[in-house]
């Protein structure tokens, strides 16, 4: 009997991928680092090959490839917005990733709006923000939502709570929903970065209870790229261009502040846009929509549980979170390595074990700096930094896999190892 291999969009290309190890084997490798970039899906990766021969200008020009680009950018967009529930009055901006979505949200702010983020976000979360009023992150969801109300209480104007959907250094789900309601009660916004979120869970507009959502697509299985902005089209629609030039212009007049702007995605999209990525993305959004999210998700709870059954028995490794091992979580934990050095420890899982994770601080300085219980608070560049290891997976991570990485760091942080 022969075993036919079926073939599906959330297949990840490239899973089939060897290391040589410096004792001579042949290993495969374990990609163990999903939450920096997660590899290719074939739904991606078969979107952008088979617009490849129709590739073209996008809204501007009346050839075929120009008409087939700009309805393949534009079916992407419905896609994407399908993907996180966007409502009547919600735009779809492509941008190039979480990083830039957020700063595009944070340009386009009107006067006289106070962002209120906790400090624990992702530096993309908490630099783009003017004069955010940061909150230390709290020890408990209901800390959050307490710390929240009191901010709002405290504020005399209007306010935008920009927060993390899950955490990229403890996988720990935020309490999104419950932020969102206090944020809502005090008549502000809310964005919520997804970067982290999307990969594992829904992001539905409205389940999150959420004004914009953040997202990138080499997070998201779709590494050409691209990323998005979604939600209100109100502030967006009436702030200054992201980027200036073509496609965001309508109408440009002799003198120079004689500029017509375009509303709505365009405004905010000048020049030729990564047809691409979008397209690559928007498929992914289309098969993960498509997908039985449920089971993807018991998969992924099951790999979580043990990995943290096996470090359980690695005295050497501890796990970091805010909240506590009860919160809600994505595949993602890290490790602080109290006796030794992270970074060597990655260093030496990818070349003695075939394993990529990734050390250090995540872009999450004061979060990781907390977490490892750093004494320094002093400003950058000074001073050692502390780390941290962080293995995180997703669509095509196995059981055998964790297994290994358990191994791998129950030798590597023995005496012996
Ligand atoms: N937010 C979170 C939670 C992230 O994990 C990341 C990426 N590590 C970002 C934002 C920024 O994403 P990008 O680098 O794709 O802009």
């Amino acid at each position: 009997m022969s075993l036919t291999l079926q073939r599906t969009a959330l297949d990840v290309i490239g899973d089939d991928l060897t290391v040589d190890l410096p004792d001579g084997t042949t290993v495969p490798f374990a990609h163990l680092d999903y939450a920096a970039t997660a590899p290719c899906v074939r739904a991606a990766a078969d979107a952008a090959q088979n617009l490849l021969p129709w590739y073209g200008s996008v809204h501007r020009g009346t050839g075929i490839r120009s008409q087939t680009s700009t309805l393949e950018y534009e079916r992407a967009r419905d896609l994407v917005g399908d993907f996180v529930g966007t409502r009547p009055g919600d735009t779809v901006i492509f941008t190039r990733n979480t990083t830039d979505a957020l700063n595009l949200l944070a340009r386009s702010l009107p006067e006289g709006i106070t962002t209120i983020v906790f400090d624990g976000e992702h530096h993309a979360n908490l630099l783009p923000w003017r004069r955010p009023l940061r909150l230390p992150t709290p020890a408990t969801p209901e800390a959050a939502v307490a710390a929240l109300r009191q901010a709002l209480r405290s504020l005399h104007g209007p306010a935008l709570l920009a927060i993390t959907g899950a955490s990229n250094v403890t996988g720990e789900i935020w309490p999104v929903r419950a932020l969102a309601d206090e944020a809502h009660a005090y008549g502000a916004r809310v964005v919520v970065d997804a970067a982290q979120l999307a990969p594992h869970c829904p992001v539905d507009l409205d389940d999150l209870g959420a004004d914009y959502v953040a997202l990138s697509g080499h997070k998201l299985y779709a590494p050409f790229g691209a990323g998005v902005l979604a939600g209100r089209a109100d502030w967006l629609d009436a702030a200054e261009p992201y980027l200036s030039g073509g496609g965001a212009s309508v109408e440009v007049g002799t003198a120079a502040e004689d500029v017509r702007w375009a509303q709505g995605a365009a405004r905010h999209e000048a020049g030729t846009p990564n047809l691409l990525g979008a397209v690559a993305l928007g498929a992914v959004c289309a098969a993960l929509k498509g997908a039985d999210r449920g089971a993807l998700h018991s998969h992924e709870q099951d790999l979580l549980a043990r990995l943290r059954e096996g470090l359980a028995g690695v005295p050497a490794v501890v796990p970091v979170s805010v909240f506590g091992d009860r919160q809600p979580r994505v595949g993602i934990v890290s490790l602080a390595l109290p006796t030794q050095d992270p970074a060597v420890i990655a260093e030496r899982l990818g070349r003695e074990h075939g394993i990529g994770v990734r050390a250090g601080q995540f872009c999450a300085h004061p979060l990781t700096r907390r977490l490892t219980g750093s004494a320094r608070t002093g400003g950058c560049g000074t001073g050692a930094v502390p780390g941290l290891l962080r293995a995180s997976f997703g669509l095509g991570t196995t059981g055998n896999e964790v297994d290994r990485l358990v191994e791998a760091l129950r030798r590597l942080t023995s005496r012996a190892g």
